[in-house]
């Protein structure tokens, strides 16, 4: 598969949404990354044919997406943000209801194939209204892979999810094969640094970065640093510079610096984790010094 964005663009009056996105995805799982207003929704939006770009286009193997129409739907699972699924269905009514919605053939066998899938059998009878967040995450998971799609758009899918949650979403994400585009938005680094295959950050409505994990990495060689120090000075400048956090490492106290300068002549570099890069790129600093 070859889905192409092409110059893709959205605007409101005066304010870009999405400026002039252009990738070409294949197979795998991406992670669009960004804090809020970035234009991570505005994209997959866009992609799910809700919202109409004001410029550009996107295809599939050549084909305009939008002229597609009815067929790249049928391709296609989205899990917004706030799926709003009747509350007083149970988990196993609404996957029917959406079997039904999305001509899902053989729908019994696909159901209880999907409710294992997101290890939901047990409490497929239990009124939705009453799951916890990762429930109703893992139902719309599954509810969004009842028509098999080829492209799979998750929108903030681990929103309020605990710890252990988050993990079980990981691992559902991870098993879903490479046969798909997977698509997750998220401005938590840590849901998707060890399940993507590529990432895309996104800030104020531009691709900043986009590669391997290897490939990003890159953008922030050379700019982590690591020092001892007492507790009140970490606390301090890090109140000060809002690159940088305090870690407790046995007995020490490391600041721990995403900086272009060596921030003290006996800080030690550092290889970089996403979320040093995800620091470096959407940091305050470099939020004023962007040309408005
Ligand atoms: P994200 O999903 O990354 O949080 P969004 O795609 O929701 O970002 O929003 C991108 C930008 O577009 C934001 O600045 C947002 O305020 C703006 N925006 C989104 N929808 C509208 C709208 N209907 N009218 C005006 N501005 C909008």
């Amino acid at each position: 598969m070859n889905l192409k964005f092409n110059n893709t663009t959205k605007k409101y009056k005066s304010k870009i949404a999405l400026n002039s996105f252009s990738a070409e995805l294949s197979e795998g799982i991406y992670a669009l990354l960004g804090p809020n207003g970035a234009g991570k929704s505005t994209l997959m939006n866009i992609l799910a044919g809700l919202l109409k770009p004001s410029e550009g286009d996107i295809s599939l193997d050549g084909r305009d997406t939008v002229k597609m129409g009815r067929e790249f739907r049928d391709i296609l699972g989205y899990l917004p943000q706030e799926p709003g699924f009747y509350p007083a269905f149970s988990g196993l009514e609404l996957m029917e209801y959406f079997s039904e919605l999305k001509n899902v053939r053989n729908p019994e066998s696909r159901i209880k194939e999907l409710l294992e899938f997101v290890n939901l059998t047990e409490e497929a009878k239990r009124k939705y209204k009453e799951y916890s967040g990762g429930m109703k995450r893992r139902l719309g998971i599954a509810i969004s892979l009842l028509n098999d799609p080829k492209i799979l758009i998750l929108d903030e899918p681990t929103a309020g999810l605990d710890p252990k949650e988050r993990m079980r979403f990981r691992n559902i994400i991870s098993r879903l094969g490479s046969e798909k585009i997977v698509i997750i938005a998220t401005h938590i680094v840590s849901d998707v640094e060890t399940v993507a295959d590529k990432i895309i950050f996104l800030k104020s409505g531009s691709v900043v970065g986009f590669g391997t994990m290897s490939e990003v990495l890159k953008i922030a060689e050379g700019k982590v640093w690591e020092i001892k120090t007492a507790q009140s000075d970490a606390d301090n400048y890090a109140l000060e510079h809002f690159n940088s956090n305090v870690i407790k490492r046995d007995n020490d106290v490391i600041l721990h610096i995403v900086s272009d300068e060596k921030p003290f002549s006996d800080a030690v570099a550092q290889a970089p984790l996403l979320e040093d890069v995800y620091m470096y790129l959407f940091s305050e600093k470099s939020e004023k010094s962007e040309p408005q």
